[in-house]
């Protein structure tokens, strides 16, 4: 991932602060803590950049959240119907299960793409 460093592909995948990517947003690596999944830090260790740009920024982040979602099961769908053949009523069960487990992961891709979409990434930051 380290190749991607300095694109917002880079803080969007591993969650890292937008303006310069060096620390997590997030309390707790672990997106399946699930306490603590969509648990941010205030500010940026690093840069001192608040995430919460307004009272209910993250909000936002809901809208975004159906086209992820909707990847994850295209994704399922395909693997599932067109890739391995199963049938229409397997294939949907295996979407639901999917999309259960990716919640999580769905959840934060969302915030950090929102909070990407509004906050650039600062090459001048020197760490
Ligand atoms: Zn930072």
């Amino acid at each position: 991932m380290a190749f991607l460093k300095g694109t917002k592909l880079y803080s969007i995948f591993t969650g890292t602060c937008p303006a310069c990517q060096n620390e997590s947003m997030f309390l707790k690596k672990n997106p399946y803590k699930l306490k603590s999944t969509l648990k941010m830090k205030e500010r940026c260790g690093v840069c001192n950049t608040k995430y919460k740009i307004e009272p209910s920024f993250f909000y936002g982040a809901m809208y975004v959240s159906y086209p992820v979602g909707l990847t994850f099961a295209t994704a399922a769908f395909i693997l599932c119907y067109l890739v391995f053949g199963l049938d229409l009523i397997s294939t949907y069960c295996v979407i639901v299960v999917v999309m259960l487990f990716a919640l999580p992961i769905i959840l934060r891709i969302s915030r950090n793409i929102w909070i990407n979409i509004f906050m650039p990434y600062n090459k001048g930051h020197l760490h």
